[in-house]
């Protein structure tokens, strides 16, 4: 759940269908051979097994992003949507989260650090007080 409440928003089946038809049918990866009939990551190209099939928001929905077809991804799970999820979409919610949170007053009471702080020092030598020798002690 988000910092708003929103509940995380599905794909429906029907917009999940017609992706895995759109994956199978053509690979959008630059420089990746389409091989018809066969779902392909459409990030990195790589055909898609059982089990290692992520339909991912490409905006993602707590940012907003609506599950529609446009925002569906069919994705290999073991690699870019992990990255996605990791390295991009992590990362940019916990920063809008800050921002909320700083916007409306809901950041953590500030603490005070206690410290043991430094020992008192001893007095020092100085001219004004004459020393004492060692023997005269
Ligand atoms: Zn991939």
């Amino acid at each position: 759940m988000s910092m708003r409440g929103e509940k995380r928003t599905e794909f429906p089946q029907k917009v999940r269908k017609a992706a895995f038809a759109r994956a199978c049918r053509d690979c959008p990866v630059e420089g990746v051979e389409n091989i018809p009939g066969v779902p392909q990551c459409e990030s990195c190209g790589i055909e898609l097994k059982s089990g290692n099939i992520e339909y991912e928001h490409l905006v993602p929905d707590g940012l907003g992003g609506e599950p529609t077809l446009e925002n569906c991804g069919v994705w290999c799970r073991s690699s870019c949507s992990k990255k996605k999820t990791f390295k991009e979409d992590n990362p940019r919610m916990q920063k809008a989260d800050r921002a909320l949170k700083s916007a409306f007053g809901l950041k953590p009471a500030r603490q005070k650090i206690q410290s043991a702080g430094f020992r008192r020092a001893g007095p020092q030598n100085s001219a004004s007080r004459p020393l004492q020798r060692k023997s005269e002690q």
